[in-house]
């Protein structure tokens, strides 16, 4: 899956949200998120971000984040 990090917070461009297949980003409390359920791996939305928020899961920077993706994902 794919991980949205602190790059993220306040950003307001929706790049992301406009190019993913299955739309599973989601509001967090001040960034978005992607749905480790529903994401697909298909990696589209990462080169999309203005802000260079997006990794996959597998990467350090990743680490931080997944949690919190999971957390407000689950609040949907
Ligand atoms: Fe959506 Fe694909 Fe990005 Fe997952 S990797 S959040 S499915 S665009």
């Amino acid at each position: 899956t794919y991980v949205v990090t602190e790059n993220c917070i306040r950003c307001k461009y929706m790049d992301c949200v406009n190019v993913c297949p299955v739309d599973c980003f989601y509001e967090g409390e001040n960034m978005l998120v992607i749905h480790p359920d529903e994401c697909i791996d298909c990696g589209v939305c990462e080169p999309e971000c203005p802000a260079e928020a997006i990794v996959p899961d597998s990467d350090p920077a990743a680490s931080d984040w997944i949690n919190l993706n999971e957390r407000y994902a689950a609040l949907w």
